[in-house]
């Protein structure tokens, strides 16, 4: 790259730190999402600690934290109420019993209180695990094997559904009709055979897709919004057709709102669009910043896990710190006028955000809901995974990135990633940030 904002001197704690890592941890990290080839590049930054909406590196460095665990952290860091009823349920009750407590009952109660298409629940560990289960539940309950996935989405790393998700565009097929590509090697060849590649936002697709093939497709799997390629929201109405075709060739809709749960409203985005899915899958915005996940949906596709004909084991699946940092993190998010206050605080840094580009000229703009967003270096308006490959400029946002961090705001380097805010993000925090971002954007112009 020609230019750079990367200070070497800033992050020299970090750099040893990842150079002993290395010696040790392949790639230095422990989740693809944090090595250097997903933009953290020379090096992440090692963290030493976080305390609501901040961030302190291990050089000193502290950071306005928009990463926030990559979603988790929607309370901010270390709720004290998380905090507290997971210290209580190890200092006074213990973890893993391999046999149910009351709690668990409680938080399934809660969770079909915010999401009422959770007709029944049941709890996991993570997003990935989630998907997997709602996946085999729906070739189980449909009788048959085709899954509809879009390009440009994640729903886990598990072989079944690790397609596509960022595919080389010159060799992923036609645009329209995307073949499927595995993330990398060692994912067995067959599975991409069940798996149908759309490209996301096109009705037309879909409906020529189910109406050729709808009798051999057990579920459509999407996040109501893309959270995985940057931020693109569903167009007007994409979501309704996506439930009408789907009931109209016996076809389950499952919601991954891994991402949008509990963060885009406490009903998630389902509650937000007014959809309902058969089938859904919550992870990061239930356990204040602990493993915590669900699948749940319609009572009589639930029933097959109820009869035990499909499986769904977890020697930790409903632990005691799980149960009791969700159980926890759902009072908070439950008490009257709390999305109101993170809309308030999100929509003052999106709105800012696009008169500050607006007002200086820059080849950008921002897309997202509430506290779920990211700036897209592009002239065009980007609307699935091939437009995203096709217009953003991922140099400007390395600059963009470079220079925000230099200023004290953290978020993902990667421009297919997103920024979030949490309940603990204040206005304070908002024009902090929003003067961070005319310092970089007039620097990167000045170029
Ligand atoms: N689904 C979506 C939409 C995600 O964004 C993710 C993770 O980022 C997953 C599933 C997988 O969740 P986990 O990392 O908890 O396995």
């Amino acid at each position: 790259m020609s230019q750079s904002y990367w200070q070497p001197n800033r992050y020299r704690r970090s750099a040893a730190l990842f150079d002993k890592a290395r010696a040790i941890i392949p790639g230095g990290v422990n989740s693809t999402a944090r090595a250097t080839w997903a933009g953290w590049d020379p090096h992440p930054l090692f963290i030493d600690h976080g305390t609501g909406s901040k961030v302190t590196d291990i050089d000193g460095n502290e950071y306005i934290d928009y990463l926030l665990g990559l979603g988790p952290m929607l309370l901010g860091h270390r709720p004290p109420a998380v905090t507290q009823a997971v210290v209580d349920q190890i200092e006074r009750r213990g973890t893993v019993f391999a046999l149910p407590a009351a709690d668990e009952t409680v938080l399934a109660e809660k969770i079909r209180r915010a999401v009422p298409s959770m007709e029944r629940v049941r709890l996991c560990n993570t997003g990935t695990e989630a998907v997997l289960y709602a996946i085999r539940l729906a070739r189980a309950y449909t009788g048959k094997t085709k899954i509809i996935r879009f390009e440009g989405m994640y729903h886990g790393f598990s072989d079944g559904i690790y397609w596509s998700k960022h595919p080389n565009p010159e060799t992923a097929g036609p645009e329209l009709a995307p073949r499927p590509v595995p993330q990398g090697p060692g994912l067995p060849p067959g599975v991409g055979d069940g798996l149908i590649i759309l490209p996301w936002n096109d009705v037309h697709a879909l409906r020529e897709t189910l109406a050729r093939e709808g009798d051999k497709i057990a579920a459509v799997i999407t996040e109501p919004i893309m959270c995985n390629t940057g931020c693109i929201l569903p167009e007007n109405g994409y979501l309704d057709a996506l439930r009408t075709l789907t009931d109209r060739h016996g076809v389950l809709l499952i919601f991954d709102e891994v991402i949008t749960g509990f963060r885009i409203a406490l009903g998630g985005a389902q509650a937000h669009y007014g959809i309902t899915p058969d089938l859904s899958v919550f992870a990061k915005g239930l356990g204040g910043g602990f493993p915590v996940a669900c699948m749940g949906g319609r009572a009589d596709i639930m029933a097959l896990v109820e009869r035990g004909k499909v499986s769904m084991a977890g020697t930790y699946n409903a632990n005691g710190i799980a149960v009791a940092a969700a159980n926890a993190a759902l009072d908070v998010l439950a008490k009257p006028g709390m999305y109101q206050r993170l809309y308030n605080v999100s929509d003052r840094l999106r709105d800012g955000l696009t008169r500050l580009i607006r007002d200086l000229r820059v080849p950008a703009h921002v897309v997202g809901l509430g506290p779920v967003f990211q700036v897209w270096f592009s002239r065009e308006p980007i609307r699935n995974y091939r437009e995203a490959a096709r217009y953003a400029d991922h140099e400007a946002f390395r600059l963009w990135w470079e220079g925000m961090l230099n200023r004290g705001v953290l978020f993902h380097p990667g421009a297919y990633e997103n920024l979030f805010v949490s309940f603990a993000h204040t206005a304070d925090d908002v024009d902090r940030t929003l003067a961070a971002a005319r310092e970089t954007l007039s620097e990167m112009l000045v170029g």
